[in-house]
């Protein structure tokens, strides 16, 4: 499992993280089909490791993707890990971990350098608006990378959209 983990699961199913659910399982149920450890008779037995390989990965893949709560998981951290490749994010926090400064009407929350990150309400409800439209369920959380303030560090804040500390809700 912690192989599969490191892969991209939508890769193994040739499938794009848009992809919908029924679209997700049309694809592993093809390649299910292709690498079925019963459809190698005549195989050699190197050709069938590999298939029996292949197709423990597309049955790991799918059973994470197919559930509704394990894939949001995984398009959570997958989605943190591609921003890690843009620049440097050193972790993850959540929206309700972080301080609420009404003064300056920004979630706050302490850099280990002593700075702090700051989240405007403006940033939080822009980006839970941006992509609200597709109407896709599985798409319940939001995040935004931001910067210290003193220093270089920088952390993905993530929130869901039920989160009962969206203020401007
Ligand atoms: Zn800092």
């Amino acid at each position: 499992m912690c192989e599969a983990a490191e892969k991209d699961l939508y890769a193994v199913l040739g499938a794009s993280p848009s992809d919908s659910l029924k679209e997700l399982r049309h694809r592993y149920q093809q390649l299910a089909l292709q690498y079925h450890p019963d459809r190698l008779g005549d195989a050699s037995s190197s050709e069938a490791d590999s298939a029996v390989k292949k197709f423990l990965e597309v049955d790991a893949a799918w059973r994470i993707l197919s559930d509704q709560n394990s894939r949001r998981q995984y398009d959570l951290q997958r989605r943190a890990q591609e921003l890690k490749q843009d620049w440097p994010v050193d972790s993850t926090v959540y929206l309700e971990d972080m301080t609420w400064d009404q003064g300056q009407c920004v979630y706050t929350y302490s850099c280990r350098c002593g700075g702090r990150f700051d989240v405007s309400v403006e940033e939080v409800e822009e980006e839970t608006r941006s992509r609200r439209q597709d109407g896709e369920e599985e798409e319940e959380h939001r995040g935004v990378v931001v910067c210290c303030d003193t220093c270089s560090l920088s952390v993905y804040v993530t929130w869901s959209l039920h989160s009962k500390t969206l203020f401007f809700k």
